[in-house]
């Protein structure tokens, strides 16, 4: 659709150019302008009247008139020039006013004057005039323009119905006809303008190095959807378009061989990989060592230390610390837990190891699975591969407690210690705070430290936090934190983690916390503790260990933008379209748009 010049003004104004736009500025009511036969009491009714007489008074104006046969009076408050005009002794119009009944007498209290009798006119609140809307409406809302722009027949009719009320058609009964229109139309022009973002960039380099040989010699036997996702990579990496793709995988479903097998791909061409914290990155580096060939040079950058080998590398593992690095080209760029950067530092590493106008290939790895509804949106920008199964089976109860189930989460935590496991409790707060009704760990640590050898403590300002964590996996038996165990290190023998406040927390952060036990196939507890046991969310959460699953659910309960942040950076609110419930429109729309 091409607006007239006449009216690109208008469009301007409305940020819209196409029909589907301005048919989802809808009407923001209707007003009913059939005449009433016969006076409807306390209502608002459309009338003819014939003017007898007009009155000034103190505060208003009085006019006395026939109307249903009858005489009635019009009362005008604030009256305007333009009222003694119109209602003059001898005129006859069309008025809409609420009719009341004043001493037995007929009342029309602050009249309208209307010209468009027995139609049903649309209200709009848009920043052009309703009359103005209506005359655009009529002039751009036609099926064939909304069907050549992508909307099928039967929604189009809805949309110009909603702008095209028919006489005594109800404002809720036209919205409600129309919402799967209003839906599809939403989505549609979301993903075409994110559809125009897309750009395909060269790859610096097509990858074919063979990861067969790692894979086949790794000590255990590689999951179906480990297996799916490296076929995904090699097919990505060995195309000259740069790669983005997202592997998405709970915690524990074993992204980190996936990593290696990549690494295995690229060979003999640099790859790179950034952790966000110094203890992943030395576990990752470890690994690589112990399960990588030794003739892939493998070089972990710390802080500090300036003089690694880097162009001698292979495969170089580091925390943000290599943004602040001169590093070689690489043809492949990893970030693992990809959530826990923000796009300014996913952008960077990405960036400082390309050269000229080509591009490496980009991998991603989350732990935080999205809904089904925000992949398939992203899957327009980037490609996802899955990892639902895990390794080993997750094997964790999860308990609501409040102060009641105090005693028994206690001897939970005992017994777990006596045979040498460990246990975490996560605090909402350090200090004490007024404002909170839980127990911050400043208040929390004597009662533990009194009872109980190997506390260790630490939070998320704290500098010796990841020294400290290293020291409570090797000798600890109680961790008590805020939520900075939430990042991926692996602490084997912890079975069992207590969150205290839990309905303050998102979902998502709880599934990561919950992560953290039964990493290796242990045993796992976890208690909520919450003086709101019966949260619906939470007993929700309680019920299922897949992140898949939580993702949806947090989009149900989600108030703000949770899951949202960060993975959808286009601030995607829609005002019709539901994340959470219309995934049949959205495989709709994207079979449309092809
Ligand atoms: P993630 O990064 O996805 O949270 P990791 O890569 O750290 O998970 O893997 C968790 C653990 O599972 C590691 O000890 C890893 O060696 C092991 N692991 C990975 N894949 C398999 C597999 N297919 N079979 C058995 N163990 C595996
Ligand atoms: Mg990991």
């Amino acid at each position: 659709m091409t607006p007239l010049p006449k009216d690109r003004g208008y469009f301007e104004k409305l940020s819209v150019n196409s029909a589907m736009g301005l048919a989802l500025l809808i009407p923001a009511k209707y007003e009913d302008l059939t005449l009433s036969s016969f006076p409807q009491l306390n209502e608002l009714n459309v009338v003819e009247i014939s003017v007898k007489s007009a009155q000034k008074m103190a505060k208003f104006l009085k006019v006395t008139a026939l109307a249903w046969g009858t005489d009635v009076e019009l009362v005008i408050f604030n009256p305007k020039n333009f009222h003694y005009l119109s209602f003059k002794a001898g005129s006859r119009l069309f008025v809409r006013a609420l009719v009341q009944k004043n001493f037995g007498k007929l009342q029309l209290v602050q009249p309208k004057i209307v010209t468009e009798i027995g139609s049903i006119l649309p209200i709009y609140k848009t920043p052009l005039a309703s009359k103005t809307m209506r005359s655009l409406a009529k002039e751009y809302l036609k099926e064939e323009s909304l069907i050549e722009e992508g909307l099928p027949l039967e929604l189009a009719k809805k949309l110009i119905t909603l702008h095209n009320p028919t006489p005594k058609q109800s404002y809720e009964k036209s919205l409600e006809g129309a919402m799967e229109a209003l839906k599809f139309a939403e989505i549609y022009l979301f993903l075409k303008a994110l559809n125009s973002k897309k750009q395909h960039f060269k790859a610096s380099d097509i990858l074919k190095g063979d990861e067969k040989e790692f894979v086949k010699n790794l000590p255990f036997k590689l999951t179906n959807d480990q297996t799916k996702a490296i076929a995904d990579i090699k097919s990505d990496l060995s195309k000259p378009i740069a790669a983005r793709r997202v592997i998405m995988g709970d915690v524990g479903s074993g992204k980190t061989v996936v990593i290696f097998a990549a690494v295995m791909m690229a060979y003999p061409k640099k790859a790179v990989l950034m952790a966000p914290t110094t203890i992943l990155a030395v576990q990752i580096y470890s690994e690589a060592k112990r399960l990588l060939p030794s003739f892939v040079k493998v070089v972990l950058v710390e802080s500090g230390e300036k003089n690694a080998d880097l162009d001698a590398a292979d495969f170089i593992i580091g925390t943000h610390v290599l943004l602040y690095r001169s590093l070689p080209k690489c043809d492949l760029v990893m970030i693992d837990e990809q959530h826990r950067f923000g796009t300014a530092q996913r952008d960077a590493i990405h960036k400082m190891v390309s050269e000229g106008k080509s591009h490496p290939h980009f991998l991603q790895f989350s732990a935080t699975p999205i809904p089904r509804t925000m992949s398939l949106i992203h899957s327009s920008l980037v490609n996802y591969s899955f990892i639902k199964q895990t390794p080993f089976k997750k094997d964790i109860e999860t308990y609501i407690v409040d102060k009641k189930g105090f005693g028994r989460m206690l001897g939970r935590v005992e017994e777990e210690i006596k045979e040498g496991r460990q246990a975490a409790v996560i605090y909402p707060l350090v200090e004490e705070s007024e404002a909170l009704s839980y127990q911050s760990i400043d208040e929390g640590r004597g009662f533990w430290e009194k009872r109980y050898s190997g506390v260790f403590v630490t939070h998320g300002k704290d500098k010796d936090k990841e020294r400290i964590l290293e020291e409570f996996a090797k000798n600890g038996s109680i961790l008590l934190a805020t939520t900075v165990v939430e990042v991926g290190i692996s602490l084997p023998k912890l079975s069992t983690i207590v969150i205290v406040g839990a309905e303050r927390l998102g979902l998502a952060t709880l599934h990561q916390l919950r992560g953290r036990v039964s990493r290796v196939g242990l045993k796992g507890y976890c208690y909520l503790y919450t003086n709101q046991p019966n949260s619906a969310r939470l007993n929700e959460f309680a019920k299922t260990l897949s992140g898949f699953d939580i993702a949806e659910l947090d989009l149900k309960y989600r108030q703000s933008g949770d899951v949202l942040s960060g993975v959808l950076q286009h601030g995607a609110q829609f005002k019709w379209f539901s994340l959470s419930e219309d995934t049949k429109i959205l495989r709709e729309v994207l079979a449309h748009i092809g």
